[in-house]
């Protein structure tokens, strides 16, 4: 895409056109398949959810109180306590989403990298519940005990076009994961939050804080598994992640929620607390 265009596209954003900030993201995914898979399998095929989460979007982008495409470290849609009353009100805690680049990774010594490998969907302690010494400064680990003990599934992130198939249709589809907290970096916060909405997801985004992708350019190579950076979440987002996860239990939970889990099944991409 032509520089022009690119700084076109960018002022729509800035000027939040239409009451939508994703026009640059959107524009440079069009011949994208995780895009055309969006867009045959929600869009067309479920017209009514994507006028509904097109409204909320433009309803949500129309509010916000700066003009600029950046969101908060911690975005809540809908707000938090609507967000919490809303997930204490279900059979299973939200879905945890964290991103791939999470996992501790050095390309020269195998011993410091993640036993599972970088660009997929797997852990270790996840599937069999086992650790190795690297996996005890892993925050995929850390997380990964805490959504165990709220009874919520977790799903590590990789490719737009599997976030579609493994978290988005099924949801659009059979209302299979109604709320998730993600973790990712705020390049992906924009362009994802009008996909969620328009799959009815009540959404808890948080954003890394270091080692993000910056641009398009190098959020596609990510997609594409090229990620050498590690990303981190600080002490101000753990806490306030913990903090959200810990009000899960403050009310009334349904007899399921209410058992203690001890280990993770897998489910096709994601982990269910059985
Ligand atoms: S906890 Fe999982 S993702 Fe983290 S290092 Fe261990 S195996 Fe890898």
């Amino acid at each position: 895409m032509g520089t022009l265009s690119q700084r076109f596209l960018g002022r729509l954003d800035k000027g939040r056109f239409w009451n939508v900030q994703v026009w640059d993201f959107s524009f440079r995914s069009l011949s994208r398949e995780y895009a055309w898979l969006f867009f045959l399998r929600a869009v067309l095929a479920h017209p009514v959810k994507t006028v509904r989460g097109l409204r909320r979007y433009r309803r949500f982008i129309r509010e916000k109180k700066h003009w600029d495409p950046e969101y908060a470290r911690l975005l809540s849609i809908p707000d938090e306590t609507i967000f919490l009353q809303h997930a204490r009100g279900r059979k299973s805690g939200p879905l945890v989403g964290l991103g791939f680049c999470l996992k501790p990774y050095d390309p020269n010594g195998s011993s410091v990298s993640c036993p599972s490998g970088r660009a997929n969907h797997n852990c270790l302690y996840l599937e069999r519940g086992e650790t190795r010494l690297v996996c005890t400064g892993c925050s995929i680990h850390e997380i990964g005990c805490l959504a165990l003990d709220k009874g919520c599934p977790v799903y590590i992130m990789t490719s737009a076009k599997d976030i579609a198939r493994d978290l988005m249709l099924p949801q659009i589809s059979r209302g299979l994961f109604p709320a998730a907290v993600l973790i990712l970096c705020p390049y992906s916060v924009q362009a994802i939050i009008l996909p969620l909405l328009i799959c009815g997801l009540d959404m808890l985004l948080l954003s890394y804080a270091s080692g993000s992708c910056a641009d398009y350019g190098q959020w596609l190579k990510a997609d594409r598994g090229i990620k050498d950076e590690r990303t981190t979440i600080d002490d101000d987002s753990r806490e306030k992640l913990l903090g959200v996860l810990g009000k899960l239990e403050d009310v009334e939970v349904s007899g399921i929620r209410s058992q203690r889990y001890r280990q993770f099944r897998r489910g096709g991409n994601v982990f269910y607390p059985g």
